[in-house]
Parts: structure tokens; C-alpha cells; sequence
């Protein structure tokens, strides 16, 4: 996977994803990180890259042409025209559906809009993806840009040591994951479920499948509706939204 980023800040978004997991991934090869800067690719004598909104209003907004000289500049370099995700309040909310599609793809372009956003003539001829990280504003669009990089990284395969885990995560089969433990057994009075401290995979595997359930249907509900479960599953959720506690055990 490799992923080119145009921004008008590089610092901030090389910074916060060369470290940690991501960081070691790019280090290992499994994945590249590049930050373009829009800047570069101004013919403005002053490098600016933004002026004010025809019609007039508030604020600044990114011209057309650094960004889309940016873009093309690279595409030259590639020998393609990758996929462009424009990072805006305006998009398709991202989640781990959207992130398991993008995690395929070979190469992503991730386009930061800052002030206004970006002149609109930019946006059709380049952006194929508009994608938003929830329903409020922020100054640009790098943050959103390194949630979603973080988020397909770990789909990669190789990034996470263990590739399974990525797959029972929360989100996985529409479900929220279980609780975790670890040691010690006993803190401030509170004990490791039994369970978990027997040694018996099928009612470990039983007992994480129900928690997983009564988790999601105590704190994302919605996600219920399109969960992959099975008939004694779909039997147990019956049992805790009718709050029957005893058959539920
Ligand atoms: N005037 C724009 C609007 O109302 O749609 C918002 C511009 S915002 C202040 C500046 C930039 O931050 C946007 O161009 C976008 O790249 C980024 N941004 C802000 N909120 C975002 C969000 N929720 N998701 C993704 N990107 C966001």
C-alpha cells in the first residue's frame, strides 16, 4: 500500500504516522508514506496557495491549480492516476466497511483541504471519494487523513503481528469486541471471569460471542440490525432485549 498525501502541512502528518505500529510497517516496506506539498506547486511569486471567495464570505479558500498540479505531478510519476479521497465534513462518514474496501487498492492519494476547502473546479477534476471522519468541523483535513491511513494500515497484511486480530476487532461481523483481562487475576477486588482462566476454547469462544452480543446491544444498537449471527445467537439477543436473565443464565 503506499499512500501520497497532498497537504499544505507535511511536518504533521509524516510526524504523527512514522511512529508506533504504522511507522515500523513503513520501516519494514509493507507500506510507503509520502506527503506532498501543495505549496511546491504554486506559480504564485509569494507561494500563496489560497485567496478569497469569489462571491465574497468568511475566510480562504485552497485555488484550484497547486492542487491539481500537485495531483498530475504525481500521476506522471506513477505512470497512473490513482484513486483521490478529498477529507470533508461533506463526505460518506468513514468506517471499517469503507476502510476494508480502500485497503485493497494499491496506491491512495489523501487530499487535505485547510481554511474554507478547496475551489470546487479542483474537486471534480481530480476527486474520485469524499470522505469525512463524523459530523463536525474541523481546520483541515490531516487529522481526518491520518485516522483513515491508520485504519486501512492495520488491514494490511503484516502490519499488526498478529493478523487475526484485526478480523475479531469491534466492527467485525457488526459486532462490538468482547472485554479484555490480563494479569493480575484479582485487582481491587475484581476477578477474572472464570471462564477465560479455564483453559476451554469452545466456552471462551461461547462466552466472548455473547459478550460481544450484549456489549453491542447495550452501547451500538444499530449495528445490530445487520450482524452476522447465528440461530442460537439470534436466540440469546431475543433473550436479553426481553431481559429474560434466567434463561440467558
Ligand atoms: N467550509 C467547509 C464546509 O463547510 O464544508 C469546511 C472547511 S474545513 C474548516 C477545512 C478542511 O478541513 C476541509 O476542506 C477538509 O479537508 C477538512 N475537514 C474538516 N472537517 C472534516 C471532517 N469532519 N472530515 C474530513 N475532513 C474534514
Amino acid at each position: 500500500m503506499n499512500y501520497h498525501i497532498l497537504t499544505l502541512f507535511p511536518d504533521m502528518v509524516l510526524d504523527g504516522l512514522n511512529t508506533s505500529i504504522i511507522g515500523r510497517a513503513a520501516d519494514k516496506g509493507l507500506l510507503s508514506i509520502e506527503a506532498i506539498n501543495i505549496r511546491d506547486y504554486t506559480k504564485e511569486k509569494h507561494g500563496h496557495v489560497d485567496d478569497a471567495p469569489y462571491g465574497g464570505g468568511a475566510g480562504m479558500v485552497m485555488q484550484a491549480a497547486p492542487v491539481c498540479d500537485a495531483y498530475h505531478a504525481l500521476c506522471d510519476r506513477l505512470g497512473k492516476r490513482p484513486r483521490v479521497l478529498y477529507m470533508t465534513p461533506q463526505g460518506r462518514v468513514f468506517n471499517q466497511k469503507i476502510a476494508e474496501e480502500l485497503a485493497v487498492e494499491e496506491d491512495l492519494v489523501f487530499l487535505c483541504g485547510h481554511y474554507e476547502g478547496i475551489d470546487e473546479r479542483a474537486l471534480e477534476l481530480i476527486v474520485t471519494d469524499y470522505l469525512s471522519v463524523g459530523d463536525y468541523v474541523l481546520t483541515g483535513g490531516e487529522l481526518p487523513a491520518m485516522v483513515m491511513i491508520d485504519c486501512i494500515s492495520r488491514l494490511v497484511p503484516g502490519v499488526l503481528n498478529n493478523d487475526a486480530s484485526a478480523e475479531i476487532e469491534s466492527f467485525h461481523d457488526n459486532l462490538l469486541e468482547y472485554p479484555q483481562y490480563t494479569r493480575p487475576e484479582v485487582y481491587e477486588g475484581m476477578r477474572v471471569p472464570e471462564v477465560l482462566l479455564s483453559g476451554h476454547h469452545k466456552n471462551i469462544e461461547t462466552w466472548r460471542r455473547e459478550q460481544s452480543i450484549r456489549r453491542t446491544l447495550e452501547r451500538r444498537p444499530d449495528l445490530l440490525e445487520d450482524a452476522n449471527l447465528s440461530k442460537k445467537e439470534q436466540q440469546y439477543l431475543e433473550q436479553l432485549k426481553s431481559g429474560d436473565e434466567e434463561k440467558i443464565r
